[in-house]
């Protein structure tokens, strides 16, 4: 990747040219900026383009009238307007430059004079980069684009001045690394070390939103290590480095919390699920003994249930997330009873107590098995497979007879007063038909509706 790639290496969307050239036309400058640029460079999907612009709002208000499908203002007092255009979020924001004031949770924004200022305020030289439009060429003082060959994260300036200025920027290369696979810099661990303490500032929505999308990135337990072996996870999530014990302090045992990482990278990348992943042992620091026998961690589903309900509550998660992430952890070791051979009811209680999240625990629990010993491996997801064919089978077979039609044949013979014959099996086809049409029928409808059928074939009633 070189220095300064040309428009033409860029396969820079349609759209943005042809905004790029209204914007000219009115005498603006518009940048393609931050994230598109990084994911264009990348050949990442780029679904929502970012813009950088001279244009003060009203401006980019009115050049947008005629041209864009709809425009957004909720973020127009930060110099934001938004719009759509055939199925493309855009967002386009006046150039920027940033004053802070020390304990203020959000900056303060003003606009700024040119890109070169706004570039150098963003948080990562892979994300300071802009591309001039119409005309296509890539604008990057910061060295981005071979930061971004080298996957290497760093930062415009100083970074213990950046995190300092904004400490959300510490969570966010966490979130860059396990999305991007990039490596950050020494001096950017260390002014995460540094800085750490300055994360309470921060607003707690806008640090669930980078955890969230940490989480779901195709290398979450890059992010996780770099929170946690930062120092940074302490001031926000200290149940994961607490999870550093040991399994068994006489084997010292892989930790808990590599296994946990390894339990969050083998869960697709559902929020609930990871999240879930993420806290499913939390409750084994407190719980844990040590005896002649080994160690163990009773109820420790239990006592990590609850205080993933106090963590998520205090990172503000919505109720319906939080009761679904701790309903799995609860329920994460409720299969290992199964080997021990569990009857019908005992798998219907699984499927009820799991509800909705069932197919979301049968993954977290194959998910927790990450012993390196092949055989108890395949025994494990032996019995994993055989419980989910058994749930399968009793649930077809209940709806088998959730379905059957509300007489049987002796009563169809009684009541049309014929002797056994194909025309029970047809009656009897007849009220299963109507049954699937409108759902299940009583008893005195269906004798009802068999009346009117044998009336109709001239059977006696
Ligand atoms: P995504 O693909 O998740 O949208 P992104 O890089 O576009 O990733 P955004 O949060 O959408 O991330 O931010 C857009 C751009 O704004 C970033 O690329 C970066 O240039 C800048 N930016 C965002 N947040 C900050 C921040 N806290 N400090 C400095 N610059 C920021
Ligand atoms: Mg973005």
């Amino acid at each position: 990747m070189a220095d300064h790639a040309s428009g033409a290496a860029l396969d820079v969307p349609d759209l943005a040219i042809e905004l790029g050239a209204l914007f000219a036309d009115a005498g603006h400058e518009l940048y393609l900026v931050g994230g598109s640029v990084r994911d264009l460079l990348l050949g990442r999907d780029v679904s929502d383009l970012d813009f950088a612009t001279s244009a003060h709002p009203a401006e980019t208000t009115k050049v947008l009238h005629g041209w864009a499908d709809r425009r957004y203002f909720v973020g127009v007092r930060f110099g934001t307007v938004g719009a759509l255009k055939e199925g493309t979020r855009l967002e386009i924001t006046t150039f920027r430059q940033e004053v802070y004031a020390e304990q203020d949770r959000k900056p303060a924004v003003t606009f700024g004079r040119d890109i070169e200022t706004d570039l150098g305020r963003r948080d990562f030289t892979i994300n300071a980069m802009a591309v001039w439009l119409p005309g296509g060429e890539l604008i990057d003082p910061h060295g981005g684009a071979k930061a971004l060959g080298a996957r290497v994260l760093d930062t415009p300036t100083d970074p213990a001045i950046a995190f300092s200025d904004d400490p959300l920027r510490m969570i966010r290369a966490a979130r860059f690394v396990a999305q991007l696979d990039v490596v950050p810099a020494e001096r950017v661990i260390e002014g995460i070390r540094a800085m750490r303490d300055r994360l309470d500032i921060v607003a707690v929505e806008r640090m669930q939103a980078e955890i969230d999308k940490l989480l779901v990135a195709e290398h979450p337990a890059k992010g996780l290590s770099l929170l946690v072996d930062t120092g940074l996870a302490d001031v926000f999530l200290p149940e994961l480095p607490a999870l550093r014990l040991e399994q068994d302090p006489v084997h010292q045992h892989k930790d808990v919390l590599r296994h946990t990482y390894a339990v969050v990278e083998r869960c697709e990348p559902d929020l609930v699920l990871r999240l879930a992943g993420l806290l499913h042992d939390i409750g084994k620091p407190k719980t844990r003994q040590v005896t002649p026998e080994g160690v163990s961690f009773h109820h420790h589903e239990i006592v990590g249930a609850r205080m993933a309900r106090e963590r998520l509550t205090s990172l503000r998660y919505p109720n319906a997330i939080v009761d679904d992430v701790c309903t799995l952890i609860e329920l994460h070791l409720r299969f290992h009873g199964y080997g021990e051979g569990w009857t019908d009811a005992a798998v219907r209680r699984y499927v009820r107590d799991a509800g909705p999240l069932l197919d979301r625990l049968n993954q977290l629990t194959r998910a927790d098995v990450t012993t390196r010993n092949a055989d108890r491996a395949r025994r494990f997801a032996a019995l994993q497979d055989e419980l989910e064919e058994r749930i399968a089978a009793l649930a077809e077979q209940e709806n088998l007879e959730a379905i059957r039609p509300s007489l049987d044949g002796r009563q169809v013979m009684e009541r049309l007063g014929v002797p056994p014959g194909p025309v029970v099996g047809e009656a009897l086809a007849y009220l299963l038909d109507v049954r699937m049409e409108r759902g299940p029928i009583s008893e005195d409808e269906a004798f009802v509706l068999l009346d009117a059928w044998g009336k109709e074939r001239g059977l006696a009633g």
